[in-house]
């Protein structure tokens, strides 16, 4: 630990960079046109298509469980919201600023939504097959919310490892179905958060370790159980494939606002990273269905840029960010993260444009911007994204821009914020978000004005 690592396999720069927890923008040298790469992968657009239709398949079933979800007919979907005063706040010139509310998502109040959600209906959706309560010629699966479902869910157990959100996620729709669910919650997991899964009657069970030792101890556990499946955030395909649904409702959300995707407007879109499932689901979702005309730019705290240091170090050892004498300690705890996940890092490594770190201050500085302008509340997590459409404006994302034409269309972008989490929050502790990002968003200013 804390040994520099070999320099043919990271470059000696960016390792530096990376150690003194600069923020940085990296970009993908192995960036390849939509043509090339998803046709090599191990997942389609059918398999996307997939889970679209399980989820709609589902609806009712949502509806059933969860009556705030009657508006919107059983579907789990965030609003997309042009925030100008946002943009103005940050004197941004290039294109036009947008929020995908993810803070929002009903249900789980986090983009965990998406590929949680959809793993335990997967799951329960199986094994009401197996036992015959549903059948397999015939779309209609409300016998899922019956008795006699319930009765099949409750002998069974789904556990999951996580960091906060996914808990809350996987343990709230287990719940709801009538599963008995446990998860394994890191160190960096809010009280809050276990507070309210274990009032849905999930058990908690806390670990000293971080994201991966959480995982790992799940995933052991869930292994030697009978009748449990183990919700794996280091590997699973189902939730994956949970997240890249985002995209098609993204492209009838930005078709319906009549915002064009194309060669002259291209999209640009900045999503915080962890594990890598959410961001990877949805880069991958979206490259399928914009091609080359979207842009997808990961963000990480610059004490856990896990993907980054997978991704730019190409070795196919598990490479953590203690390996570089990084500490994973951010107050971003959905994304404290140390060792990305290596499902999503085979997928996304050719889809990516780049990666950018953001320090935890800027953070909070940045949640706080938000509220003051658009009224918005995000947690720490969901603001990681906010300054990369700066980044687009510094000379580190010259060869990206120069190589995909891109600078004389910029004034056409759109530039979307996928904002990650928080409608959950409490109060007294968003309280506290707002306190610190009033107090650092000032020092900021003084700074810049020393600048000047
Ligand atoms: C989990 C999470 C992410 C990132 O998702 P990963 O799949 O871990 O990369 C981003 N923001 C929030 C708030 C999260 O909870």
């Amino acid at each position: 630990m804390g040994e520099p690592m070999n320099k043919a396999v990271l470059d000696f720069e960016l390792e530096a960079a990376l150690r003194a927890r600069e923020p940085l923008l990296w970009l993908n040298p192995r960036w390849q046109s939509a043509q090339n790469e998803l046709p090599r992968l191990s997942l389609d657009f059918a398999s996307i298509k997939d889970a679209e239709a399980r989820l709609s398949r589902l609806a009712g079933v949502l509806r059933h469980c969860f009556p705030e979800l009657s508006s919107s007919g059983g579907l789990i979907e965030s609003p997309l919201l042009a925030v100008p005063r946002l943009q103005s706040a940050f004197a941004a010139r290039a294109g036009k600023w947008f929020i995908k509310a993810d803070h929002a998502l009903p249900v789980a109040g986090s983009i965990k939504a998406r590929g949680g959600i959809y793993e335990v209906l997967l799951h329960a959706e199986t094994l009401a097959l197996e036992e015959g309560l549903v059948s397999a010629s015939d779309d209609d699966r409300m016998a899922m919310s019956s008795v006699a479902s319930r009765k099949l869910f409750a002998r069974h157990t789904i556990a999951v490892g996580s960091t906060g959100n996914l808990g809350l996620s996987i343990g709230v729709m287990a719940a709801a179905l009538g599963f008995r669910a446990v998860v394994h919650m890191s160190a960096d997991a809010k009280e809050w958060k276990k507070e309210r899964l274990r009032r849905l009657g999930v058990r908690v069970i806390e670990h000293a370790g971080d994201f991966a030792q959480a995982v790992a101890a799940g995933r052991q556990q869930a292994r030697d159980e009978p009748r449990t499946h183990f919700v794996d955030d280091e590997s699973s395909r189902a939730l994956f494939l949970g997240y890249a649904v985002a995209a098609l409702r993204l492209r009838q959300q930005l078709a319906s606002a009549d915002i064009a995707v194309d060669v002259e407007h291209p999209l640009f879109v900045y999503l915080p990273c962890g594990v890598g499932g959410a961001p990877g689901g949805i880069t991958f979702g979206l490259r399928h269905v914009f091609g080359d005309h979207v842009h997808c730019f990961l963000a990480e705290p610059t004490a856990a840029p896990c993907m980054l240091l997978r991704l730019a170090a190409q070795t196919p050892a598990a490479v953590s960010v203690y390996d570089i004498g990084l500490d994973n300690r951010t107050e971003a705890d959905g994304l404290a993260v140390g060792r990305a996940s290596d499902l999503a890092a085979s997928l996304i490594q050719h889809l990516v444009a780049g990666i950018f770190t953001v320090p935890d201050d800027d953070l909070f500085r940045d949640l706080y911007r938000l509220e003051c302008t658009e009224g918005v509340r995000i947690e720490p997590s969901a603001a990681a994204g906010f300054r990369g459409p700066l980044w687009l404006e510094t000379s580190s994302a010259r060869a990206y821009l120069d190589r995909h034409a891109l600078s004389e269309r910029l004034p056409h972008a759109h530039q979307l914020l996928w904002t990650t989490g928080g409608a959950f929050v409490p109060a007294e502790e968003y309280a506290r978000f707002h306190a610190t990002g009033c107090r650092l968003a000032h020092t900021e200013e003084v700074r810049s004005e020393r600048l000047r």
